[in-house]
């Protein structure tokens, strides 16, 4: 007995089938397309490809997504990266597919994948953040996953590090939230400033060649330039300061960064740590702070998991 993980992003969808061993097999990659229910119909595809290459019956499909679903009333409350607000994702899909469908949010399922199989196994409490185009949460206390009271909680990426500082994005009313300090967007956002400031530096010739996004600024980083190491550096003091505030508030055993972002490793975890060693209270420095496990795919084996452990119980 199978099951099929979808993990549904802003630019691509990754889906994979899970055997019962907990193994993932046939994973692929396709492109978001754009509105609702289209993404409907790419992830309804997805798995009837992957259900005809399963050498036993698929029992359940999970669906990770960048939003907030309502515990309640089963819909997408609101995200802006699909454009599903208040949408009943669930219902087109179990038609379509006819087997159990499982939606929860995409953080939410990359920490159950790295407690379960990744980064956190063997603790208790485990705190993650997903540094993409925004920031995602994912909280587990006790063993169990922290949804909140109507399931759109640990939205951590929209914790407020800097009160008067940049606004954030994606329909938050809030400014200097870690999505706003942190994420791919807002390093974008900062290597541009620095390039527009500084057009002899190699940040700014990589921008008057149209090429400056936070990713090609990273492997600058990587590479030594003293102005994006400056900039990482920054950001990941911010970092710090978040994470200061989630050791405080979680005594967590593990505080995990995934996300594309997390390619910077030490340049910027370096120094959130030194922040974060600095600032917590001393009881809760306790937890090491490194980067997640599962990398990109633990989206989608988090999605796999929920359906595997929901058609389990
Ligand atoms: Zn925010």
């Amino acid at each position: 007995m199978s099951v099929i993980g979808v993990d549904v992003g802003g630019t691509k969808i990754a889906a994979g089938r899970m055997a019962p061993d907990l193994t993932v097999h046939g994973a692929v990659v396709i492109p978001t397309p754009t509105g609702a229910m289209a993404i409907v119909d790419a992830i309804a595809g997805v798995v009837a490809d992957l259900a005809r290459e399963s050498p036993d019956e698929v029992r359940g499909v999970g669906v990770g997504l960048p939003a907030t679903i309502d515990a309640v009333t089963g819909l997408v409350a609101h995200s802006v990266q699909t454009g599903m607000t208040a949408f009943d994702a669930a219902t087109p899909l179990r038609e379509r597919m006819g087997v159990a469908v499982f939606l929860d949010n995409d953080a939410t399922l990359a920490v159950l994948a790295e407690h379960r199989l990744g980064g956190a196994r063997g603790t208790d409490d485990v705190v993650l953040l997903t540094l993409g185009t925004g920031v995602g949460g994912g909280v587990i206390i006790g063993g169990r996953v922290f949804r909140g009271g109507r399931g759109h909680g640990s939205e951590l990426g929209h914790i407020s590090v800097d009160g008067d500082g940049p606004p954030c994005q994606g329909g938050c009313p809030n400014r200097g939230c870690i999505e706003a300090m942190c994420s791919g967007t807002a390093l974008t956002r900062q290597f541009r400033a620095f390039a527009g400031a500084e057009p002899g530096s190699a940040l700014g010739r990589l921008h008057a060649a149209g090429r400056l996004d936070s990713r090609s600024g990273l492997a600058l980083a990587r590479e030594g330039d003293p102005d994006a190491i400056g900039i990482l550096t920054v950001a990941g003091e911010w970092l710090g300061v978040a994470v200061t505030s989630l050791a405080n508030t979680f005594d967590p055993d593990v505080i995990l960064i995934g996300g594309g972002v997390s390619a910077a490793g030490e340049l910027l975890l370096g120094p959130a740590r030194a922040i974060y060693q600095a600032r917590a209270l001393p009881p809760t420095r306790r937890a090491p702070l490194r980067v997640a496990a599962l990398g990109a795919e633990a989206g989608m084996v988090g999605a796999a998991l929920m359906a595997h452990e929901g058609v389990e119980s």
